[in-house]
């Protein structure tokens, strides 16, 4: 008998993980078909081969919003982006680690039942 499947859980992680990249590249996608490639900040301009170097911003931080008009989007250099984001931390506090991590329950009050049914459907 078989007690949970760890590839299961790598083809899950790895599915939500290419979602996430698809997701990126659509609004990065659209964001550059709708702005000019220059840094929003220091007004660099961009061709086809620095491009990797331009990077999509969310003007709220949050990766989620991705109104079709690029209303929440900006196109920044890494090093604009960089000092975009550094600039928020400083603002924020960084509580990025302190998210409610505490609340995730892992006491399962059948763990023990599921065990004697499974051990009872073996063999
Ligand atoms: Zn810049
Ligand atoms: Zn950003």
């Amino acid at each position: 008998m078989k007690t949970g499947d760890p590839s299961k859980l790598d083809r899950l992680v790895a599915e939500a993980r290419r979602a996430a990249e698809k997701r990126e590249e659509s609004y990065r996608e659209q964001a550059l078909k709708i702005y000019p490639w220059i840094c929003g900040r220091c007004g660099r301009e961009f061709t086809h081969a620095s491009l990797r170097e331009l990077t999509v911003h969310h003007r709220d931080h949050n990766h989620d919003n991705n109104p079709p008009d690029g209303s929440n989007w900006e196109l920044l250099c890494l090093y604009c982006h960089d000092n975009e984001h550094q600039r928020q931390l400083e603002a924020t506090g960084d509580r990025t680690n302190t998210r409610a991590e505490g609340s995730v329950a892992t006491h399962s009050p059948f763990a023990n039942l599921r065990e004697l049914l499974d051990g009872k459907k073996a063999s």
